[in-house]
């Protein structure tokens, strides 16, 4: 299915500083749909009335509206006025302009003209923009400004999208992320690793230089994301289910390493897949294994490809590896040398050779030979397609089963130190417990209305889908009509267990 590629919305972020080189970043409350649990700097999208605002010291009309939407999002977002003598406010004086802005009472042009105020643009070193990868149903264009923050003011969550507002040295920052404490917003985590990097190197160029140059090299462009020390998460473009449009492909470990569905059969995606296995191989870093989790097409198209390329490129030879179940499905289709089972591991190594395990984990239901893969240390669990980031996940039998696939959903809930997970398609989640909780209780709650529907009446998987999923797409009603059924065979067997116990 083809689908319309996402506006770009202009947006705009502060890097603020502290006058001892420590930068503002804070967690997005973690019910947000976009980005929720995630850490960021303050930003958001430009809106019209933020032309009005006065700025002074600026050539380039475009740039002023950018700074004028930052300085309007950070007092926004973390209470910071920076304006040229925002200071001579007193902090009950800056709260009940934020009031002012945030009811509506009064637009932040408005609120800065009353009050005599005006941002200068010479505060603001502008370092480029970034853009959100291809995958994400929300994109923003954001332009990035480093600022110091007025001393005598103190940020704080001043809206409930925002928690945990601080000021962190970068290279702390980069520490947490290593250690997969936090999940970083790509285009923050390169920024913190520029701000990083130049502390330690005393380099010639300062910062606002360095960070501007690297988004300019990248076109503002981020083509993977990379989630801790240990896990890339690389979006390819496939033809899978909306609102979907890209696979996730994970390269887990550095020094050792494995490719967990190489989805994509699109030529550049491949290519692009290829650069960055080439540049990990060309560090005499090792590929152990390339593995498709499922026999969805959308989860397998370019394992063989990538074994080629390694054959060919580097005399290297990777098996393709999946479950057993998968590769009798895929026979013909894909061809799979290595089989692997639940409870197998992967010894893995990070960029540094710190070695980590790599846990198999067979949790059918979704398809018979699915695999997830869990890193028990960090907490971090790859569902495949059990539980995803975006979308939902269709249990079509005979390949799915509902009973089976909630025992599944039970036991990556039940995994000791779960507290990530990222799933096929989609963001990764920071609260995996809680997420698949949500998903149990939406399924049982479907099975509910699957019952009821059938008490009222409705006989035949299709009868009940469309009492069950009203208004949905057409073309999603045949899916549908398999989870309907899905959810009757298990209530069927259910009850059928229970009359065979009487
Ligand atoms: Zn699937």
């Amino acid at each position: 299915m083809n689908q319309k590629p996402v506006n770009l919305i202009d947006a705009a972020a502060v890097i603020l500083l502290d006058n001892t080189g420590k930068v503002l970043w804070a967690r997005r409350n973690p019910h947000l749909a976009f980005l929720g649990g995630w850490h960021a700097f303050p930003g958001g999208k430009l809106e019209t009335s933020d032309a009005h605002v006065k700025v002074v010291n600026c050539a380039d009309a475009e740039l002023e509206r950018f700074i004028a939407c930052a300085v309007r999002e950070a007092f926004e977002e973390v209470g910071v006025l920076l304006v040229r003598n925002g200071d001579k406010l007193t902090r009950g004086q800056r709260a009940s302009l934020h009031d002012d802005l945030i009811s509506g009472r009064m637009t932040f042009a408005e609120i800065l003209a009353h009050w005599n105020l005006h941002v200068d643009a010479r505060d603001f070193v502008y370092t480029g923009f970034w853009t959100t990868p291809q995958f994400s149903p929300v994109r923003f264009k954001t332009r990035f400004f480093l600022v110091a923050c007025p001393p005598k003011q103190q940020p704080y969550a001043a809206i409930s999208e925002l928690e945990n507002v601080e000021f962190i040295r970068p290279p702390e920052a980069i520490e947490k992320w290593k250690r997969s404490e936090v999940l970083i917003s790509p285009p923050v985590l390169l920024s913190l690793k520029t701000l990083a990097d130049n502390l330690i190197a005393n380099e010639s160029k300062t910062v606002a230089e360095n960070l501007l140059e690297n988004s300019q090299t990248a076109d503002g462009q981020i083509r993977y994301i990379e989630l801790n020390s240990r896990v890339i998460c690389f979006p390819l473009k496939t033809e899978t289910l909306p609102p979907a449009t890209h696979t996730n492909c994970f390269i887990v470990g550095r020094k050792k390493f494995v490719v967990i569905d190489a989805a994509s059969k699109d030529e550049p995606e491949q290519n692009a897949l290829h650069s960055l296995v080439d540049s990990l191989v060309e560090k005499n870093f090792v590929c152990l294994a390339i593995i498709t989790t499922h026999l969805h097409q959308d989860h397998f198209g370019g394992e063989a490809v990538l074994q080629t390329h390694l054959r060919e490129k580097f005399n290297l030879e990777v098996p393709v590896a999946a479950h057993k179940l998968t590769a009798e499905s895929l026979a013909g289709a894909v061809s799979i040398q290595k089989f692997i089972e639940d409870a197998d591991v992967f010894n893995l190594e990070d960029a540094d050779g710190g070695k980590f395990d790599l846990k198999t984990l067979h949790t059918p239901g979704h398809a018979r030979g699915l695999l997830a893969f869990y890193d028990e240390e960090f907490g971090f669990l790859l569902t495949g397609d059990n539980v995803v980031g975006s979308g939902s996940v269709v249990i079509a039998p005979p390949e799915g089963n509902m009973k089976i696939y909630l025992e599944s959903l039970e036991r990556m809930k039940n995994l000791p130190n779960l507290r990530f997970l990222c799933g096929s398609h989609g963001a990764a989640v920071s609260d995996a417990k809680g997420k698949i909780e949500d998903y149990v209780a939406h399924r049982l709650e479907r099975e509910k209305q699957v019952l009821e529907a059938f008490q009222y009446g409705a006989k035949t998987a299709r009868e009940i889908a469309e009492k069950v999923y009203v208004g949905l797409n057409p073309e999603l009603l045949k899916l549908a009509e398999k989870s309907a059924e899905a959810h009757l065979e298990k209530l069927q067997d259910e009850k059928l267990t229970a009359d065979e116990r009487r």
